[in-house]
């Protein structure tokens, strides 16, 4: 386990924010966990999966709606990530553990491994934030420098350039080789990775094997095997950059710190929930669509304040954490639109790059 420890022993911030966030679903009636929206929404995105597979399949559509419907699919997968594994792996969709055991499972089935995203994400990321060495969502070094605490190489000049290229690579180097670096490794930065029973090792498996055999070998005995390979590069591509950039967005940007821990004693003098705001930023916050698509990691501030409490309630939440964010004098960072997260990303990346 990470060595690293936040103070807090007071934590005044996350104790007003918690008794305010709690008096809210009080008096509102409501559930922290997902509602009905949120059921919905999941229908439409997994017939639309379904249904966008099938036409491909059966319709054997000419070249460039073949690729458009590809594109389409990369974008679902994306959306199914955001909106339904996500939440389902926090254990925030559903009050029924099963049923967030079985909705984390879309990652496996799209060649990812839920049992090791709940400890990359939902642990080492979401306690560590940002922290070099130990937030595995920083760890791209040394093709990416994101933190001032990585080392620099001559090529981070240009890590603005070939960043957007890279990220299309994402899901791919993601499900081939991450993945299986923290299986055999079994280590994901300086956090461990406890042993897999069986059925966690058939699923983890089983989840690469149905990944390929449905989005790969199915389409080659369509297709034939180079417009299906096409086919399948161009859904990853489309899939880690929507992944890369929402992702980088809420925590690689120009308004975030990347605060390190004192050296010899590993700590953080902060409390947790004070680290997380100074960590993360909110973006298009009036979008109803992208909050919709993005299954509200628009509002990660929130997010990661209250990883257990379902997106559907963030934008009411926000209000009272931008409240509680000014009484505290904390600054709350959040991008008008996408547009303007997207570039303050990128200068992020060029800023990184030229300062060693
Ligand atoms: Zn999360």
């Amino acid at each position: 386990m990470s060595q690293v420890k936040f103070n807090n022993r007071h934590k005044p911030f996350k104790e007003a924010l918690d008794a305010r966030v709690k008096n809210y679903f009080e008096q509102q009636h409501l559930k922290e966990l997902g509602n009905t929206r949120l059921f919905i929404k999941t229908g439409i995105l997994l017939t639309a999966g379904v249904v966008t597979y099938l036409v491909l399949l059966l319709l054997h559509p000419a070249f460039v709606p073949f690729l458009l419907l590809w594109v389409l699919m990369g974008l679902l997968l994306a959306c199914i990530g955001f909106n339904v594994m996500h939440d389902a792996a926090h254990g925030s969709y559903s009050r029924n553990r099963k049923v967030n055991e079985i909705l984390s499972y879309t990652l496996d089935m799209m060649g990812g491994s839920s049992f090791m995203w709940k400890i990359k994400h939902n642990v080492v990321h979401h306690t560590y934030t940002n922290i070099a060495g130990e937030d595995d969502d920083i760890a791209k070094h040394p093709v990416f420098r994101f933190s001032p605490q990585q080392k620099w190489y001559w090529f981070h000049r240009y890590q603005h350039i070939y960043g957007p290229v890279m990220y299309s690579f994402t899901s791919l180097s993601w499900i081939l080789f991450s993945d299986f670096q923290k299986y055999f490794t079994r280590k994901i930065e300086a956090t461990g990775v406890r042993k897999m029973n069986f059925w966690e090792n058939a699923i983890f498996w089983g989840g690469k094997l149905l990944n390929v055999g449905v989005f790969l070998i199915v389409p080659s005995l369509v297709f034939g095997f180079v417009p299906a390979l096409v086919g399948f590069m161009v859904m990853h591509g489309v899939l880690g950059v929507t992944l890369s950039f929402v992702f980088q967005m809420a925590h690689c940007v120009e308004d975030t710190r990347f605060p390190a821990p004192d050296p010899g004693s590993r700590r953080i003098e902060n409390e947790w929930a004070l680290h997380q705001v100074a960590t993360t930023a909110n973006f298009a916050m009036g979008s109803r669509t992208l909050s919709w698509l993005v299954g509200g990691l628009n509002f990660q501030i929130e997010h990661h304040l209250f990883p257990r409490i379902s997106h559907v309630h963030y934008p009411q939440l926000s209000r009272l954490v931008q409240q509680t964010c000014r009484e505290f004098n904390v600054p709350y960072q959040a991008y008008p639109t996408f547009g303007k997260a997207l570039v303050s990303h990128l200068r992020h990346l060029r800023h990184m790059g030229s300062v060693r």
